[in-house]
């Protein structure tokens, strides 16, 4: 901690009613030492009361293991009598951006010790709450996020919408100086507009971490992909910027050697994409790569790589999974 820093919360959370989730292993759960024992309470938890997609996910390509979300992390601390208590650190940085580390304490209810602790940290600097997709500038007026499109009915085209502060200047349907224009990601104006939702990400890292490490969980799940995919960097279909990497698309040389074929070659598309993401160094960079393939390519496209992605990707994986492992 430097000066700058500043405690801003330290907050015992007073639990007044815990529900009881599922009474016959909740009782004194926490007395059981055996890690093995937890497992098994966790493993009970997740096939009888933790839906997938609720309080776990898998993400497609990342590896087996899902990943355990904040629901889910609530309702471990039902089952074990965990409370949560959070301090806070706000460290500002640059042009207004800020901060938080949070350490999550985890109490148990009824003794009162404290059983582990898990930190987490999130700050306007991350690719989520720092950059937006820009909007169309008007040719006319050039302000930014007054065009929009106009309704059929009315001849279509785009205006410049007086009610959203535009000049009102119409423009018809196929006009490159609007069609044309790059959307691309600019930053925020305002990174304040993000510190509460920072701070909230903070804690729920910092409170997922530490269920992972108190429960003995983190055998079972994983933490961080959810929070890659928040951010954009393994894909589901989130937006596709200009100014990110291209998505390769067909070979030049195929193209020179035919005329245009009515349907894209697939298989010079495969394999340019398949290219593309086997010349990945390690899991992360794959999982972007092909975050950006699945949005840029239909399903059958992507069943035909899986084979491709899972080949190149055994030994990345194994090698995670084996750090993963390490107490
Ligand atoms: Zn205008």
């Amino acid at each position: 901690m430097t000066n700058d820093d500043e405690v801003i919360e330290l907050t015992p959370i007073q639990t007044t009613h815990i529900p009881a989730v599922i009474p016959e292993i909740e009782v004194g759960a926490m007395s059981v030492e055996s890690l093995t024992a937890q497992m098994v309470i966790v493993k009970e938890a997740m096939t009888s009361v933790m839906k997938k997609d609720e309080h776990y996910g898998v993400i497609p390509g990342c590896g087996k293991k899902p990943s355990l979300l904040k629901p889910g992390a609530e309702k471990l601390c039902m089952m074990f009598r965990l409370a949560p208590e959070y301090k806070v650190i706000r460290r500002p940085m640059e042009n207004g951006h800020v901060e938080h580390e949070v350490v999550c304490t985890l109490r148990h209810i009824q003794s009162g010790l404290a059983f582990g602790q898990g930190v987490g940290s999130c700050s306007t600097m991350e690719t989520k709450y720092r950059y937006r997709t820009s909007d169309r500038v008007c040719p006319k007026c050039e302000k930014e996020g007054t065009v929009i499109k106009g309704q059929e009915q009315y001849g279509g085209g785009w205006i410049c919408w007086t009610k959203k502060g535009g000049c009102g200047a119409k423009f018809n349907n196929g006009d490159k100086t609007i069609e044309d224009q790059r959307l691309e990601r600019v930053e925020y104006d305002n990174p304040a507009d993000y510190y509460n939702t920072v701070l909230k990400m903070a804690k729920k890292r910092a409170q997922v971490d530490a269920v992972l490490t108190v429960t003995a969980a983190s055998d079972m799940f994983t933490q961080d992909l959810e929070e890659l995919k928040a951010n954009g960097v393994i894909g589901d279909g989130t937006p596709q910027y200009d100014n990110d990497p291209p998505v390769p698309t067909k070979k030049p040389q195929a193209q020179s050697k035919q005329p245009p074929p009515a349907q894209p070659d697939l298989d010079s598309k495969l394999q340019d994409a398949a290219d593309w993401l086997t010349s990945s160094k390690d899991i992360d960079e794959m999982s972007h790569t092909w975050g950006q393939l699945t949005a840029a390519n239909t399903k059958a496209t992507m069943k035909k790589l899986e084979p491709i992605k899972n080949k190149h990707k055994v030994e990345l994986i194994a090698k995670q999974e084996r750090e993963d492992a390490q107490p």
